[in-house]
């Protein structure tokens, strides 16, 4: 039998594969060459429990061939990734009226009895699928259950409970197998990551009881905190109990290791105690992974049932595979390897400062961690929409389904009405590091009013702030203090093993200082974009810009320059001071001017008062600067040239700035960035004032400084001539978000209104504003870096646009010989997380 591919006996050369039958099987299999203790097995194929599930059944007497007649089978599930779940494992197949009375002698009527009445529990509700009420209520303890039990059986279905072990065993397989083929077991699997054919095999174990003379029982015992990741020997006994009996056994359950809590297996069996140790450590050398095993003693003897790896968080999973490559278990770069990136944003979250005081809104379950503040919104196509206009916000539905994916990206976290930890949104949450609440049925949902009550009664309704606390599961009001996210030193031991193998660089977009901070504490390489329009929307800032904006001459704006020249020398000496010496891209103002101008008439008599002029006098202004398409007019270089003091005051700022930080001993050569770019010329424009500015500062200051100047590449024609544009920069950068909408002719502020419609179709297969487009814009990308790269062979290329941390973004970064790629912050560890794990497999071929 053990050369059958599809019902093999599991031995040590048996032909069995996770890919064929499963990672539980292919792990018995495992255990059974380090020559464990392990109840004899048969493992059935993918192959074999699709046909099963279409009603073709093995050859019944074949598959029992390996087991000693009268022996108790168990079933477990076997899915390719154990991650994926599966159906519940049923235990002692093969009890029966005869069964009974045999193991009565031998075991005593009681757990005989316990024995045949858990079978029985599991067969009518897993099987024949009666109420699973009317069996929780009998119980599975003793005679008396076993006789209510069987009678209940037979009163709900009208037959009596099958005698054949054969007949138990086919059944039992057939509705495991139909379980699995299911709609809600299929779409529960999908969200965990498995393809929709995903496969499914079946391990029959011969049972080890756990009941019995001497000392009998079960347990489960691993050597890490699944929480933690931190060493320690957890898990529980108890005496006379079977499958994972032990983890509900209350205060009978004993520990493992001597316990000033309470009795422990150490004491009551030394010599199992010191085997389970010897096993589990063996397990975790030779199988190269923290593992849990169920085992079961009996008169003494250990029995190792099963292995699976130990469920763990984000946090433990970085700790386990950094200790099991210290340990040399496993090789620096396997245990990269074994972190997905996106992974990491789970560690990566902020948390809600706890120790301040907290309005509590309502509760439900803590399904993915981080907290999040932002305005509330009750459906996917409206997160769309404020996440378009920038505006944080809480995604509100009763419950979660694949067509809310696109808004639960763009929202800052998600609560749901029902649900529990395995529900689609808390499954999806956690995949993508959004904090998330579900199942917090103590609030009212009434998602078409747009309103939410809280449980004391309060409405909040569409646009309300609240704060989402995933970590805790609750729901407060307003906007709390939250704590930026830790990092242990398992994280940052693996990120710095990522940066000896990744060979593309990884830097931040920041435009503040704290930003800055935060790049600098993710370990970027340096910023790629500062935004600098960002730095003037504070308020005592945006009048004097408004002042310049509406200056009538030169001489004006000039004068308004001068007030704002000393707050941006002083943001631009902060950012290099905060960045030690680490390449600071800075962007020149980008947006139009009308943006900083107010939008509505309340704005418009405020500025009236603060610049003493007329109202109507604003309010004619404003309109005037109103371009019918702002983000295709007077913006980025195009100011720059049209009103070129403003350039002028920004240069001025990065060059004295500089000096201030060399002199304070983080010296820097600035990197100036052009955006909007769409020829030649118009960074000649631009090269030849910096360079009067530059000559001016030197003469000044008598300090000597460099800078180098660059030109974002967001326009298509910027990257069809980068090869003259490379004449006179030295670094492009591309802008996605801009390349993206220009080279589709879309905006990035509506193409969420249709977007989902778009992608439901098939119209793009991505939200080409999240994915990069790496067919269209990619080709721009590809042939503006060759272009580039003809004149000036070592021109540096990066790409600075929101495509930036992907990882699939800087695959593609890294196949065009682009020299970095710059992202949020907090995406910068998944950045160098999934750059290195580029570079290894390649490296592993
Ligand atoms: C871009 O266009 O890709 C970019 C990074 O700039 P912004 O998003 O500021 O337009
Ligand atoms: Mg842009």
């Amino acid at each position: 039998m053990q050369n059958d591919p599809h019902t093999t006996l599991i031995t040590a050369d048996a032909p069995v594969t996770a890919e064929t039958h499963g990672g539980r099987t292919k792990c018995l299999q495992r255990l059974v060459r380090l020559e464990l203790p392990v109840p004899r097995t048969v493992g059935l194929s993918f192959d074999a429990v699709h046909k099963i599930a279409r009603g073709e059944m093995p050859d019944m007497a074949f598959l029992l061939s390996p087991f000693e007649a009268g022996e108790l089978l168990c079933v477990r599930p076997s899915s390719e990734d154990p991650d994926w779940g599966g159906p519940s494992a049923i235990l002692n197949i093969g009890m029966n009226d005869a069964r009974f009375v045999d193991l009565a002698e031998r075991l005593g009527k009681e757990a005989a009895a316990s024995l045949y009445a858990r079978f029985v529990h599991s067969y009518a509700v897993l099987v024949a699928r009666l109420d699973p009420d009317v069996f929780d209520e009998i119980g599975m303890e003793g005679q008396a259950s076993l006789s209510e039990a069987l009678r209940a059986y037979e009163e709900e279905t009208d037959e009596p409970f099958p005698q054949d072990p054969a007949v138990q065993l086919a059944e039992v397989l057939r509705s495991m197998a139909r379980a699995w083929e299911g709609t809600s077991a299929r779409l529960l699997r999908q969200a965990k990551g498995a393809p929709a054919d995903a496969g499914l095999g079946l391990v029959v174990q011969s049972m080890a009881l756990g009941f019995g003379a001497g000392e009998c029982g079960s347990g489960v015992i691993q050597l890490v905190d699944g929480q933690t990741g931190l060493e320690q020997l957890t898990g529980r006994y108890l005496s006379q109990s079977q499958g994972r009996d032990a983890l509900d056994g209350g205060s009978e359950a004993l520990f493992l290791e001597r316990d000033p809590r309470g009795p422990s297996l150490e004491d009551l069996a030394p010599q199992a105690f010191e085997d389970l140790i010897a096993y589990a450590t063996l397990m975790r050398t030779k199988l190269r992974e923290e593992m849990q095993v169920e085992f079961v003693i009996e008169d003494g003897r250990v029995h190792l049932l099963d292995g699976v790896r130990v469920a763990r968080n984000s946090r433990a999973a970085v700790r386990i595979a950094v200790r099991l490559a210290e340990d040399g278990i496993i090789t620096r770069q396997e245990a990269l390897m074994r972190i997905p990136p996106s992974a990491l944003n789970e560690l990566l979250h902020k948390q809600v400062d706890r120790t301040r005081a907290r309005d509590v809104a309502g509760r439900g379950v803590a399904a993915s961690p981080g907290a999040a503040t932002g305005r509330i919104v009750f459906s996917a196509a409206e997160a769309q929409a404020s996440a378009a206009r920038d505006e944080a916000c809480i995604l509100v539905r009763r419950e979660t389904s694949p067509e809310d994916i696109r808004g639960m990206h763009a929202a800052k976290a998600v609560l749901t009405e029902r649900g529990g930890m395995t529900s689609h949104a808390a499954v999806i949450g956690r995949g993508i590091g959004l904090p998330c609440v579900v199942g917090a049925s103590e609030m009212r949902f009434q998602i078409r009013k747009k309103l939410l009550t809280g449980r004391d009664g309060r409405v909040f309704k569409e646009g309300d702030v609240i704060t989402l606390d995933g970590t805790h599961g609750e729901i407060l009001v307003g906007e709390v203090s939250l704590l930026e996210a830790t990092l242990d030193d398992a994280f940052k031991t693996l990120l710095s093993w990522a940066d000896l193998e990744r060979d593309i660089g990884i830097r931040a977009n920041a435009d503040t200082p704290a930003d800055a901070r935060t790049a600098k504490n993710f370990l970027a390489q340096g910023i790629g974009l500062c935004r600098t329009e960002h730095m003037f929307f504070e308020d005592d800032r945006l009048t004097v810009m408004r002042e310049m904006i509406f200056a009538e001459n030169s001489e004006d704006r000039r004068a308004a320059l001068e007030r704002l020249l000393p707050v941006q020398r002083a943001d631009f000496t902060e950012l290099f001071m905060t960045m030690a010496g680490l390449p600071v891209c800075i962007r020149l103002l980008d947006p139009p001017l009308h943006e900083f101008l107010p939008s509505d008439h309340a704005g418009h008599r405020g500025l009236a008062e603060a610049l003493d002029l007329p109202l109507s006098e604003v309010t004619r202004r404003v309109e005037a600067m109103g371009e019918y398409n702002p983000m295709l007019g007077m913006r980025g270089v195009r100011l720059g040239i049209a009103v070129p003091e403003i350039y002028d005051m920004q240069v001025r700022a990065i060059f004295e700035a500089s000096i201030n930080a060399a002199k304070s001993g983080a010296p820097i050569v600035p990197e100036i960035m052009i955006p909007l770019v769409s020829a030649k010329r118009e960074v000649e424009l631009v090269k030849m004032r910096i360079d009067v500015v530059a000559a001016a500062v030197r003469a000044e200051t008598g300090a000597d400084f460099d800078y180098k100047l660059g030109v974002m590449v967001e326009t298509p024609r910027a990257a069809l001539r980068a090869q003259d544009i490379a004449e006179t920069a030295v670094f492009l950068s591309f802008g996605t978000n801009d390349l993206t909408q220009m080279t589709y002719g879309l905006s990035r502020d509506d193409a969420g209104r249709f977007m989902s419609e778009y992608v439901k179709q098939g119209v793009f297969a991505e939200d080409p504003f999240h994915t990069l487009d790496v067919d269209g814009v990619g080709e721009l990308l590809i042939l503006g870096a060759r272009r580039g790269r003809a004149a000036r062979p070592d021109l540096v290329l990066s790409m600075c646009g929101e495509h930036g941390g992907n990882p699939e973004s800087i695959a593609f970064c890294r196949a065009a010989g682009f020299d970095y790629v710059s992202c949020s912050p907090f995406r910068v560890p998944v950045a160098r997380l999934a750059a290195a794990q580029l570079a290894i497999f390649d490296k592993l071929g």
